[in-house]
Formats: structure tokens, sequence, C-alpha cells
């Protein structure tokens, strides 16, 4: 059995805020996922370019 962990691959990249600030996996920690200049909540930062509007719908 394998375990696919695609993601795992990604997480050497950032996180990113709604502003996209981007901040390595390490210091967004730190920083409680919470962007400093903005305020803005951190996330992962995703495959696809985060498209113009801030709100996802689902
Ligand atoms: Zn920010």
């Amino acid at each position: 059995m394998r375990e696919i962990s695609k993601e795992l691959h990604v997480a050497s990249g950032a996180y990113i805020c709604t502003y996209e600030c981007t901040y390595c996996p390490g210091c967004s920690e730190e920083m409680e996922l919470v962007c400093p200049n903005c305020g803005g909540e951190l996330v992962k930062r995703p495959k696809r370019r985060i498209e113009s509007s801030p709100e996802r719908i689902f």
C-alpha cells in the first residue's frame, strides 16, 4: 500500500495570505498563520494561482 502524498511534495513551497504575501511554512506557523502585513489568514499556497476573487465558492 502506498500513500498518495502529493501535498507533501509541494509542502516545501510556501504559505500565502489573501493579499498574496508569501511566507515559508516555518515562519507561518510561528506567526500562528496570520499575516503580519495585512492580518490576513495564511493558507498553503495552492498549485493554481489564486483567482482575483478573494472568496471561494464551493
Ligand atoms: Zn499579507
